[in-house]
């Protein structure tokens, strides 16, 4: 086992990782930027290191930084958390070349779910049900107007090297085709330096269904479950809970056993999602994320798992500590992201924390890295808190959640908590019934 971990992050995921290596008696290395010197991941960690100035791309994002950090303090192995550098293959690579331990997937695996026609082919040969739709990159109209007529309208065009919801253009009708493949042609080059796209039948009512899985390295994986993240705002989630209020028992097991397998056979290794669209009692794949995601307490409640811990022990080369059928669903969770943003336009909305006070209780738990007096910086993503609530079942998990908000006390910044309180006044959302354009549309009503 590592004797000494360094965490390329900040931020809630920072002191989530910090939390699993001390429990299993491994020294923790913080980095951060001058801007968060003050920062809670810092006063938390065993020992810190300044590694640039405020902006990410010269900080957190900074491979040499990272890796003289590791070397200076003697860190053994490097867990990315989540965004940064946690799906950089060219890091990995760098990584493994200083002989230090990555703690999640390979660089191939990483490359080969980095792009998403690649993700979709590898799935799709190893059984996973996919989207109908084009066949790899399509080069031209004529081919895009082919592709179009066989699956039927609407069809959504994608970016190859896609992310974060963009340069994704829906097209209702034939006419509309031809300037929404060159928009999402033109939006690819922009965002991401490469123009291929591909064509996707547009699905109008699904949910977003994720299977959690994690693979041991050497063939033998497991999976834990699903979680909906429905509820999301332009393609952001903003709320997530597990089991999925239209997931059986029977279901998960079948989409479970499949995900599991797939990742099995290619010697997956580390934590890993795998994202669908959900649509009459069909499961479509979207994408793979080869990292550690930012609702995975949700599953860690239900399961009764440490899934860092487990990241951290396989990296180190030991074996899963559960098979598949140790683990049971156990009741029901919730996790709300708490923004540093105004309603209701969501503007950011970073500054001083005057009065921070977190709620607590049976089944509570608030991952967050604030605290009285802290400042939050401009520089980074605006989740300042996650808040998670467990119970029997899922009625028990929603008055959780109200009693657990009502509790929490956030002064001197704007946050999105009021948008929770709103949202457990829907009966739509008591019911569980939502699909993934639920929450724009309501937003668009209420706020
Ligand atoms: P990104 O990597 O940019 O987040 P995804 O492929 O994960 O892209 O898709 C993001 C979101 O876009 C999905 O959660 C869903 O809301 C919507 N979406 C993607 N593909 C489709 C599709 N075929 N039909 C309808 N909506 C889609």
């Amino acid at each position: 086992m590592f004797d000494k971990i360094l965490i390329a992050n900040r931020g809630e995921i920072a002191l989530r990782v910090i939390r699993a290596c001390r429990e299993m008696g491994i020294a923790s290395v913080a980095v951060h930027s001058t801007a968060d010197a003050d920062a809670m991941h810092v006063r938390m960690a065993d020992e810190s290191v300044c590694i640039g100035p405020p902006p990410g791309s010269q900080s957190y994002l900074s491979m040499p930084a990272i890796i003289s950090a590791c070397e200076i303090t003697g860190a053994q192995a490097i867990h990315p958390g989540y965004g940064f550098l946690s799906e950089n293959a060219a890091f990995v690579q760098i990584v493994e070349d200083h002989e230090i331990t990555f703690i999640g997937p390979t660089a191939e695996h990483i490359r080969i779910m980095g792009d998403k026609i690649t993700a979709k082919e590898t799935m799709k040969k190893l059984g996973v049900p996919c989207v109908p739709g084009s066949d790899g990159g399509v080069p031209d109209m004529e081919v895009a107007m082919k592709v179009a007529d066989d699956i039927g309208y609407p069809v959504i065009i994608k970016a190859t090297a896609g992310g974060g919801g963009r340069g994704m253009k829906l097209a209702r009708t034939s006419a509309e085709l031809e300037s929404a493949f060159r928009t999402a042609r033109a939006e690819a080059k922009s965002a991401f330096g490469n123009d291929e796209v591909y064509i996707e039948k547009y699905l109008g009512q699904p949910r977003h269904i994720e299977i959690q899985v994690f693979g041991d390295g050497k063939g033998r994986a497991v999976h834990l479950g699903e979680r909906d993240c429905s509820l999301q705002r332009r393609h952001q989630k903003v709320f997530e809970e597990a089991p999925g209020p239209a997931i059986d028992a029977e279901t998960r097991a079948r989409i479970g056993k499949i995900c599991a397998d797939a990742v099995a056979s290619i010697n997956y290794i580390g934590a890993g999602t795998i994202e669908f669209l959900y649509e009459n009692g069909e499961f479509y794949f979207i994408e793979m994320n080869t990292r550690l995601q930012v609702e995975h307490p949700v599953t860690e409640a239900i399961f009764g798992v440490d899934l860092v811990r487990e990241q951290i022990r396989v990296a180190a080369g030991l074996p899963l500590e559960f098979r598949q059928e140790d683990l049971q669903v156990n009741g029901h969770a919730i996790e709300v992201r708490l923004n540093a943003e105004k309603l209701p336009n969501f503007a950011p909305s970073p500054g001083r924390i005057t009065q921070y006070h977190a709620p607590g209780g049976l089944g509570v738990r608030m991952d967050s890295a604030l605290y009285d007096g802290y400042s939050i910086p401009p520089y980074y993503d605006s989740l300042i808190g996650k808040l998670i609530v467990h119970g029997r079942d899922r009625p028990e998990a929603l008055a959780r959640l109200d009693r657990a908000l009502g509790e929490l006390i956030i002064d001197g910044i704007d946050t999105t908590v009021p948008l929770f309180h709103a949202l457990l006044d829907e009966a739509d959302i008591l019911a569980g019934e939502y699909d993934i354009h639920w929450l724009e549309g309501w937003l668009e009503k209420a706020l």
